[in-house]
């Protein structure tokens, strides 16, 4: 079980295997990668191989675990990357979090309004 996005970080240190003088290269080739492989089961569903849904809740539940699988492969790069960058996953989601809502502020960020603000303190509360 996972209670903190940085247990989860140390934890992705065991399955690391990798050329150390070679990380930030294979890591982000891996995520590139990983990320692609979401695209594609995504892509699948657009061109209708799965009844094109419109709405991520009409996928098929098997193509769904299949995308979530795919996102955590993504979240064991971005893991390592942070590992390699010396920094926790905690505080780059923390950071993302603080940028979006600035941008949000200054109305620069984009889309229709309709998603539920973060509250970040409720956010970091979950992390103490
Ligand atoms: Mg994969």
């Amino acid at each position: 079980m996972i209670e903190h996005p940085n247990d989860y970080q140390k934890q992705t240190g065991i399955t690391a295997v990798y050329p150390p003088d070679r990380a930030l290269e294979y890591l982000t080739l891996g995520l590139v990668g990983e990320a692609g492989e979401v695209a594609n089961k995504l892509k699948k569903v657009i061109r209708g191989d799965y009844k094109n849904p419109k709405l991520a809740s009409e996928i098929p539940e098997e193509v769904r675990d299949q995308i979530i699988d795919e996102l955590g492969d993504v979240l064991w790069y971005v893991a390592q990357l942070t590992t390699v960058l010396d920094t926790r996953l905690s505080s780059c989601m923390e950071k993302n979090l603080v940028k979006l809502r600035r941008r949000q502020h200054q109305g620069t960020l984009k889309g229709d309004n309709r998603s539920e603000v973060v509250d970040l303190d409720k956010v970091k509360s979950l992390y103490q």
